[in-house]
């Protein structure tokens, strides 16, 4: 199995059913597949959209659908919730877990983001979990333990496996939604310290697993960004929600 290059789009709650839909045309219409080659495009829309354009793309085996979220269990009395199984249900193909805005608006932690991964890996879809230190934990010089301990907390119960199936987003959460991209430097340091941890949970096939850079990626830095060698991709916010900033993003990773 080879690393695969991926450029993630996540909608957050953005984009009514229409404006979705339109979208989504748009990037069919106008994304030369050639020029997308072998980098894997992933797109993260709120749920009522994920089935019809699950069902958009089923004829483009080059894009994929992500779920934002899910719930652990596959079912039950848990009013406002979306299972795994449910996910599974409508073909789509990826959960992201864990993003920064789940740990701090729904205190969410590693212990729970690992039992949404159980859920996730046996209804055989992919997961795009996320880590990431605050400004604060930068500041302090503890960015590095941070993202480490995210790490073994999360994935320390999962197999060689499961891992074939975890795709890992390091998004610093100073830099999301702010303008303010992490250095190539700096991403790149975590990234290769996250390759190491995850070898080190995982052995040989941590060399397979897909590491993507979040954080105000944009058009104009994403090229710098994804010529490090750990940078296999980005996790994608406000950029996703342009079809020409998202497509200047993908053929960036292409190149
Ligand atoms: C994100 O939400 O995962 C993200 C990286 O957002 P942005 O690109 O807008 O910083």
């Amino acid at each position: 199995m080879v690393r695969k290059k991926i450029v993630a789009g996540n909608w957050k709650m953005n984009k009514s059913y229409d404006e979705g839909i339109a979208l989504v045309e748009q990037l069919l219409d106008e994304l030369d597949m050639d020029k997308v080659g072998e980098t894997h495009v992933i797109i993260s829309p709120p749920s009522v959209l994920l089935q019809p354009i699950t069902e958009l793309l089923m004829f483009t085996p080059g894009i994929a659908v992500a779920a934002q979220n899910c719930h652990q269990e596959e079912s039950g009395a848990y009013t406002g919730e979306i299972s795994a199984r449910m996910i599974k249900s409508i073909d789509a193909d990826a959960v992201i877990l864990g993003h920064s805005e789940r740990r701090e608006y729904f205190k969410e932690d590693d212990s729970l983001i690992a039992k949404k991964m159980k859920a996730v890996l046996a209804n055989e879809l992919m997961v795009i979990y996320c880590c990431g230190e605050s400004f604060e934990e930068r500041k302090t010089g503890n960015h590095i333990a941070v993202v480490e301990k995210q790490l073994r907390t999360a994935l320390a119960d999962f197999s060689t496996k499961d891992a074939e199936n975890i795709i890992v987003a390091y998004e610093p959460v100073w830099a999301i939604g702010t303008g303010e991209v992490a250095t190539v430097q700096q991403a790149g340091e975590m990234h290769t310290h996250i390759r190491k941890v995850l070898a080190d949970i995982f052995g040989d096939t941590s060399q397979n697993m897909s590491i993507l850079y979040g954080g105000s990626v944009k058009p104009d830095n994403a090229a710098e960004l994804f010529a490090h060698p750990d940078i296999d991709g980005g996790l994608i916010g406000g950029a996703s929600l342009k079809s020409n900033d998202f497509m200047s993003i993908i053929y960036a990773l292409s190149k």
